[in-house]
């Protein structure tokens, strides 16, 4: 559904997007995770076609978004970063207004608004003004106006940026709901929203995609950790000798103990076979376990490796 190929964007001296590629295929949710100023917006607007890139290419639906930037927007319910929605006007009139832009027939209109404004929770509000509302009804206004043309792709910009717990709960429920029926592309700078929705993660960091995974890949872990009271002579080369063993890192001193990191096939048997080594050669083991890897260690992992730091940290809580 989505090929985005090399994509680049420059401001000035800013690189914005660095030779982006990936693919998104039908009926995936899928989250664009990076913190302020990753180019998540950047990326977002080029997909749109709100945008030119400086070099690259981006194809929805087998159409290059530049060359047929009409038909493309016409297939996709954008809800842009602080979605514009007009204070003066009631739900009813804004997407009525929406209505006409999306080119649905005025006989289809109704149909159309009574559906979105159901799938929203907005029902019960259409003749309020918009100015009235709070800011998550706001919100599900601009989802509202996103998907009263039925559009297969949705992509939407922050959407639970600025909003309070429990708006936040009720706008990813409704994306949730949204994605029955829908491929959806959303970006977030909060690592417990795309665990919270979905299958797969993009990690953008300074422009540039740092991770493209599904999230149970990012789940798994093939580690065990060793910590050991004191060091012991040979031990690298012992665990090598276990056949499933694959590589063996020293990592940082904790407190008094000394910290190995192994990696290998079958992580739960190996941590049973470390032990028994251990207890072979009388190691001063303090613990064993298999190592947990979660989104929030890998972002990090991925963050340090990278040349420059953070503009902002990425939020690991659902605010
Ligand atoms: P945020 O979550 O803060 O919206 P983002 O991940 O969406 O960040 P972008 O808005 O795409 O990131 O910005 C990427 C980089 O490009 C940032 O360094 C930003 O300052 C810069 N940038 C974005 N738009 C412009 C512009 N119109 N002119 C100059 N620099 C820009």
């Amino acid at each position: 559904m989505i090929e985005i190929r090399q994509l680049s964007k420059s401001y000035d001296e800013i690189t914005a997007l660095n030779e982006v590629s990936f693919d998104i295929g039908k009926g995936e949710i899928v989250g664009l995770l990076g913190p302020n100023g990753a180019g998540k917006t950047t990326l977002i607007k080029i997909m749109t076609g709100y945008l030119h890139p400086d070099g690259g290419s981006a194809q929805i639906n087998g159409r290059n978004v530049m060359e047929e930037t009409l038909t493309v927007q016409q297939g996709i319910g954008y809800l842009p970063e602080n979605a514009p929605v007009y204070p003066e006007l009631t739900v009813q009139a804004y997407l009525s207004l929406m209505a006409e832009l999306h080119k649905i027939s005025p006989a289809d209109q109704g149909r159309s608004i009574l559906d979105a404004v159901k799938a929203t929770g907005l029902a019960d509000r259409l003749t309020q003004r918009i100015g009235t509302l709070s800011k998550g009804y706001r919100q599900r206004v601009g989802i509202a106006q996103a998907i009263m043309h039925k559009p297969a792709l949705l992509i939407f910009d922050e959407p639970t940026v600025g909003l309070d717990p429990t708006q936040i709960v009720e706008i990813r429920s409704l994306i949730r709901t949204l994605a029955q029926n829908s491929t959806i592309l959303f970006s977030t700078h909060i690592l417990a929203e795309v665990e919270a929705l979905c299958d797969r993660v993009l990690i953008l960091l300074n422009g540039e995609l740092r991770a493209d995974s599904v999230m149970e890949e990012l789940r798994d872990t093939n580690g065990v950790i060793l910590v050991l009271k004191s060091d012991v002579p040979r031990l690298k080369p012992i665990l090598a000798q276990i056949p499933t063993v694959q590589t063996v890192t020293r990592q940082t001193t904790e407190g008094t103990g000394l910290r190995y990191r192994i990696e290998g096939e079958r992580p739960d048997e190996l941590s049973s076979v470390i032990y028994q080594t251990s207890r072979e050669h009388g190691w001063p083991v303090r613990e064993i376990y298999n190592e947990v890897t979660t989104l929030e260690s890998r972002f990090n992992a991925l963050a340090m490796a990278r040349q420059d730091p953070p503009k902002a940290p990425v939020s690991t809580d659902s605010r």
